[in-house]
């Protein structure tokens, strides 16, 4: 390959971290500043939770679990910008704003840390992640889905911050709910994640760590920015 074009070859983009970190926003801005595509891997995780709720299983349930599997492996997942708005589409139905319900948020957990969910939506995301010029985000894409993206960025941010941005967006969406109720939820999400036996939520090797309790958005995404012209200088080496 020729410098110029190893230089100018698009870039694929991992940004990991725990609930609430900023990972959508940044994520969704990166990708709309690059004219890359974007891939939210926890709305595919949360779209198997709507489906398990739609069909009333039950995650306790080992009968059930096989089931949420193999709808898991049915389900035909698409993302699209319409009228500058990012949507997930599954199976054709339009699940952006169903998929954000909390009783979808708290299944999406427990729903994701079936071995078999798991392996059917990584599956699912290596082959979205075959293109060039895509941000996708989750928690353990730079270590599982894309362990060679060319960019890894791992967000962090205090629990009781990511509480206070949940908390604030649910009240956006009308849903009005105790603060200690959602830091709560946080907190034990968080347990969760990092704690399960397959891919566990932790940062890559070689992922940059960024802290954005204290950034605006228009910081972050500055800063993301700054690092995916990093990576393009040091290709044009
Ligand atoms: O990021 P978001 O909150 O939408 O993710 C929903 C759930 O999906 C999380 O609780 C997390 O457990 C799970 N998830 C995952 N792996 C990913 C993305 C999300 O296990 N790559």
């Amino acid at each position: 390959m020729s410098q110029a074009s190893a230089e100018d070859r698009e870039l694929r983009i991992a940004i990991d971290g725990p609930a609430g970190a900023g990972k959508s926003t940044l994520a969704r801005e990166l990708a709309r500043e690059l004219g890359y595509i974007y891939v939210d891997t926890g709305a595919m995780y949360r779209a198997v939770a709507y489906k398990a709720l739609q069909a009333g299983l039950d995650v306790q349930e080992e009968a059930d679990r096989k089931r949420i599997a193999e709808i898991a492996a049915q389900m035909e997942f698409q993302f699209e910008w319409q009228d500058d708005q990012f949507r997930l589409l599954v199976d054709g139905e339009d699940v952006t704003e169903a998929v954000r319900s909390p009783e979808v948020e708290r299944l999406s957990s427990p729903v994701s840390a079936i071995p078999e969910v798991r392996q059917e939506l990584v599956a699912a995301q290596k082959a979205l992640a075959q293109v060039e010029g895509v941000v996708m985000e989750g928690r353990d894409i730079g270590t599982v889905v894309m362990p060679d993206a060319d960019l890894k960025i791992f967000l962090v941010a205090s629990p009781e911050e990511r509480a206070r941005r949940r908390w604030r967006q649910q009240r956006e969406r009308g849903i009005s709910r105790p603060y200690e109720a959602v830091l709560a939820e946080t907190i034990e999400r968080d347990r969760r994640d990092s704690t399960r036996a397959i891919n566990p939520l932790k940062p890559a090797e070689d992922a940059v760590l960024l802290d954005d309790t204290h950034l605006s958005r228009r910081e972050m995404l500055a800063r993301a920015l700054e690092l995916v012209e990093e990576v393009r200088r040091k290709r044009g080496r």
